[in-house]
């Protein structure tokens, strides 16, 4: 099977642009639209990776908000808050929860250009205590209206893309940080799906 060259190419420039150790957690965030944002902002930033948890319904579809987005990030899904934070940690990543406490530093001062895992919790009900306690850090950004939270999604394009501006400061764009062979592997797997 013949494929465009201009697509060949589309493909392997937004390959080489992922960021393996950058990427989101997603704790019960059950509304499809609001995955399907979220989703759509990793593919924006660079994220390859996408982790999620969801104890209280069924694992929600893609809505058209993604885009089609959902074709170009990997969902892994966990049994549980622990299950998918252990996994994290073994992988060396910093795990920041966007989370409204007293221990809560403005997002803005986190070294994103780490690897670094962002947990995102229920658009009711917020990050668990559970999970809270289990991460390295609660970030957030600052409100000054009336309303106390934003809906999770902006919070994690606004945040997300804090983390882009620091790693494209620091030139983490500019070429391949992609293990090579998963990089040919998905490069095949996105090019003849
Ligand atoms: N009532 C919930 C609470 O007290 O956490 C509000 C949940 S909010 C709609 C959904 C998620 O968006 C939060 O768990 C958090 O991850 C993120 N979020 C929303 N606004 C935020 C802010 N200003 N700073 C940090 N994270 C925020």
């Amino acid at each position: 099977m013949n494929l465009l060259p201009r697509r060949y190419h589309r493909i392997k420039e937004v390959l080489e642009k992922r960021q393996p150790d950058l990427t989101v957690l997603t704790e019960d965030v059950h509304k499809p639209h609001n995955l399907s944002a979220i989703i759509r902002t990793c593919d924006a930033v660079g994220i390859l990776d996408v982790h999620s948890i969801n104890t209280t319904d069924e694992f929600p579809t893609f809505s058209q908000v993604s885009q089609g987005s959902d074709k170009w990030i990997f969902l892994h899904t966990h049994p549980n808050i622990q299950t998918a934070i252990n996994h994290l940690k073994s992988k060396k990543f910093k795990i920041y929860a966007a989370h409204l406490t007293d221990k809560s530093v403005d997002y803005r001062d986190i070294d994103y250009t780490q690897p670094t895992a962002l947990l995102l919790g229920a658009e009711k009900w917020g990050v668990s205590e559970e999970a809270a306690s289990l991460v390295d850090g609660h970030i957030i950004i600052p409100m000054l209206g009336m309303v106390q939270s934003l809906n999770v999604s902006v919070a994690a394009a606004v945040i997300l893309f804090e983390a882009q501006r620091q790693r494209l400061q620091k030139k983490m764009y500019d070429t391949s940080r992609l293990d090579i062979k998963r990089y040919h592997q998905i490069l095949f797997e996105w090019s003849y799906p």
